[in-house]
């Protein structure tokens, strides 16, 4: 199949190519797509075997259920079984917006989609051209991240045609994302709302409104005996094909810590990258350096941390070092993030 890679204008509307997408998808084929977030793949949410050309096209396991976009507030109650007033209060507050919720399912939306589960995820994404393309598509789209499982989310349209020209039908490009982390996800379906991902709506966010908000212990820590309850977060996800340390402690000793060892391993011929920070990045030596930004601007390492993993890649960088980040407001979704990437492995230097 041939990918027609369509390149809208930045905010500006292409209603034609959106209309013609948002056939493809009534027809039942693929289009990824730009939101705020990251880039979707998307497909007809109610039909079952849309849902299964996802799951193939991103080579991801069909338990992994994908979350259905909608465009509209009202569309939201015919495909859940009630809608509890914490939703209503975090749709007032963050819709359209990068937040996902979790309902009970009503039976308008097949097990397919949702991965064999009897809840749904539902978000209503807050990009112009992303939500004509819903509408256009007939108001339900469902979509995972546009990669090839276990590759960084895609925040560009060049990554999704890397991972995916051949697999779907067409490409909508708007450039680089705002945000470039996937949307936080919060389960209502429990007595106390819980965070099952973070995102962009931190938990300080999400506490304003709801009162209470608890988030799933696995976010930052690698818990033996507590299963995920995303099915999602279980997989080793955002991978990038080179080998990734963080190295955590006074940044001083990290600094000097990272030259020592990459040094080493320079030495025996294996390519380094280091991410760093625009303060501290001139400090390192390595075979490639890039700065996520300053320290303190944690959109901007948010918008950047997919982009460096994906172009280390491309660089085939095979060893990173990488500073850890404070884990507190949208730093909790990028060291969640950034720890997945890494398998966990982080070095603690005193
Ligand atoms: P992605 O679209 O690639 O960001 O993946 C969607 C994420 O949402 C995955 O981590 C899923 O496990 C999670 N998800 C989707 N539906 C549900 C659900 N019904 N319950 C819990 N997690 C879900
Ligand atoms: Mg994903």
């Amino acid at each position: 199949m041939e990918t027609r890679w369509i390149r809208l204008q930045k905010g500006n509307t292409d209603l034609k190519a959106i209309r013609e997408a948002g056939e493809i998808i009534r027809r039942g084929g693929l289009v990824a797509f730009p939101t705020e977030t990251v880039y979707g793949l998307g497909g007809d949410a109610l039909n079952p075997a849309s849902s299964n050309k996802i799951y193939a096209a991103k080579g991801r396991p069909s338990d992994n259920p994908l979350i259905v976009h909608i465009c509209r507030w009202e569309d939201l109650p015919p495909i859940v079984k009630e809608i509890p007033p914490q939703a209503k209060a975090l749709a007032d507050a963050f819709w359209p917006g990068p937040l996902t919720m979790i309902f009970q399912k009503s039976d308008l939306v097949p097990k397919e989609t949702t991965g064999g589960l009897s809840t749904v995820a539902v978000r209503y994404p807050d990009h112009k051209q992303a939500l004509e393309f819903i509408k256009a598509a007939g108001g339900y789209i469902a979509a995972p991240s546009a990669n090839t499982s276990g590759r960084p989310s895609p925040t560009e349209g060049k990554y999704v045609y890397e991972d995916l020209s051949g697999k779907i039908e067409m490409l909508l490009d708007d450039g680089l994302v705002s945000i470039g982390l996937e949307s936080t996800i919060v389960d209502l379906t429990e007595e106390i709302p819980v965070i099952l991902r973070p995102g962009y709506i931190t938990e300080e966010m999400l506490q304003r409104v709801l009162g209470e908000v608890c988030a799933d212990p696995t976010i930052l820590h690698v818990a033996a005996d507590a299963a995920p309850k995303a099915p999602g977060m279980k997989y080793r996800h955002y991978a990038p094909k080179g080998d990734l340390t963080i190295v955590t402690g006074q940044m001083e000793t990290v600094v000097s810590k990272v030259n020592a060892l990459s040094g080493q391993a320079m030495e025996q011929g294996v390519k380094v990258g280091i991410i760093g920070t625009d303060e501290t990045i001139s400090s390192y030596q390595a075979d490639v350096k890039k700065s996520v930004g300053k320290r303190t601007d944690e959109a901007a390492i948010a918008r950047r941390l997919y982009q460096i993993l994906r172009e280390f890649d491309d660089e085939n960088v095979q060893l990173i070092y990488s500073e850890a980040f404070d884990d507190t407001g949208i730093g909790q979704a990028i060291m969640n993030r950034l720890l997945k990437a890494a398998g966990h492995k982080v070095l603690t230097v005193t």
